[in-house]
């Protein structure tokens, strides 16, 4: 068995980078910049202009009483010069007029018949310098995160109208079984919805990937294949989920086998001992384990941080924590445990309590668990009162 680490290692270096596409800014936000660093082509702003509502004027002509010689809006190009002795009336975002050094924000300020009395003030004071934000030429650094709406309206007042993003990755998913229906069909005995299409495609999204649902394939070795090997067609990478433990009925791994190469098929990990990962025609094939709760979790360790790499990106994106642990949470000494838990601020830091039922089949405690516990190899359960990191699914409460 390999541990996370080792699995997550042979993963990752499969990983290649998508390609790139060219789009508005305004369909920008979530995705990956194709460079994170820009040059700027202008200074931000491009132009000396006001702070404040107020009264421009020169800065050593105060304090004392000026006539009021004109006034400037924003987006005015004609400035009206500021004389000795004389002010205009500026407003916020105003360029600044020529002879003018300062503002003196409307509040300070006393106006009657054409006259303006300013207290003392200094040069600079209440003026935004020009390229005050960002100077033209210099390197812009972009965080090497999704882009947030900040770093959009960063882009704008550069004049920045489309960008090359990276494309979203494509992910395949295949549900195996014959147990298997979808939301919406009626029931036969023995059957059950499948959850894992839904979630994983709602999971690919979040990290940042573009689902491309397959057919669901019945636990049949060439059917199984005919899918795996169309997945990979339409697709940079395939998530399969069930048939890849060692019952009679699972044929998942086999069918990477068969098709492509299998790296490896276990990990030391709970929930989600049976990973089997490989390649069929050059591209990456993943098999989680069909209880929903393992496919998930997995798919948390490994295909998201697969797909940021794929974007550019590095590590899963969310935050890990230390968190006090309140209950007693059994696990496998074997393995590494990733248990879920509900962490809440507590009054000597965050706490975490089980979110319910940790089986792999008890999917409502993943639905209420807003971290997954960490709980090292080599212990038998999580100890109330002991520190453990928690990676962070979800806001704390
Ligand atoms: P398997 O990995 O195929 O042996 O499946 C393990 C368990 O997960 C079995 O109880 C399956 O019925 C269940 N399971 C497998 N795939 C899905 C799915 N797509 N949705 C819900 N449950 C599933
Ligand atoms: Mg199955």
């Amino acid at each position: 068995m390999r541990s996370v680490e080792e699995a997550l290692d042979t993963i990752l270096a499969s990983a290649h980078l998508t390609g790139v596409e060219r789009l508005p800014l305004d369909r920008c936000v979530g995705r990956v910049p194709a460079t994170f660093t820009l040059t700027a082509a202008m200074d931000v702003p491009p132009f000396a202009n006001s702070a404040m509502d107020g009264f421009a004027l020169r800065a050593a002509d105060a304090p004392g009483t000026l006539r009021l010689a004109g006034e400037v809006a924003a987006g005015d190009a004609e400035l009206p010069e500021v004389t000795p002795r004389t002010t205009v009336r500026i407003m916020t975002g105003a360029p600044l007029p020529p002879g003018a050094d300062a503002v003196v924000p409307l509040e300070e300020a006393e106006e009657s018949d054409g006259q303006v009395r300013v207290p003392a003030t200094r040069p600079g004071a209440h003026v935004r310098e020009a390229g005050h934000d960002t100077r033209a030429g210099e390197a812009v650094e972009l965080p090497r995160d999704p882009l947030t709406p900040a770093a959009v309206a960063v882009l704008a007042s550069l004049g920045v109208a489309e960008l090359e993003v990276r494309r979203r990755p494509r992910v395949a998913i295949l549900s195996t079984g014959d147990e298997l229906r979808s939301p919406g069909e009626q029931l036969r005995p023995g059957q059950i919805y499948d959850a894992n299409s839904p979630a994983l495609a709602a999971a690919v999204i979040e990290a940042g990937g573009e689902p491309v649902v397959l057919p669901r394939a019945p636990d049949a070795p060439a059917v199984v294949e005919r899918l795996v090997r169309e997945g990979v067609k339409r697709a940079d990478l395939l998530v399969a989920s069930g048939g890849v433990s060692v019952g009679r009925h699972d044929h998942v791994r086999d069918a990477i086998e068969h098709l492509g190469r299998l790296d490896f098929w276990r990990i030391a990990v709970q929930p989600g001992k049976p990973l089997a990962f490989g390649s069929v025609a050059e591209r990456m094939v993943i098999g989680l384990p069909g209880n929903p709760v393992s496919a998930l979790v997995t798919f948390e360790l490994f295909g998201r941080p697969l797909l940021r790499a794929m974007l550019g990106l590095s590590g899963s994106g969310r935050p890990v924590l230390p968190v006090t642990l309140v209950d007693r949470l059994p696990k496998d000494r074997d393995r590494r445990a990733y248990l879920r838990v509900r962490v809440e601020r507590g009054p000597d830091g965050p706490v975490a309590r089980s979110a319910g039922g940790q089986q792999s089949s008890q999917l409502r405690s993943m639905a209420d668990a807003n971290a997954l516990l960490i709980v090292p190899e080599g212990e038998e359960a999580g100890e109330p009162g002991r520190t453990y990191q928690a990676l962070l699914l979800g806001a704390m409460g």
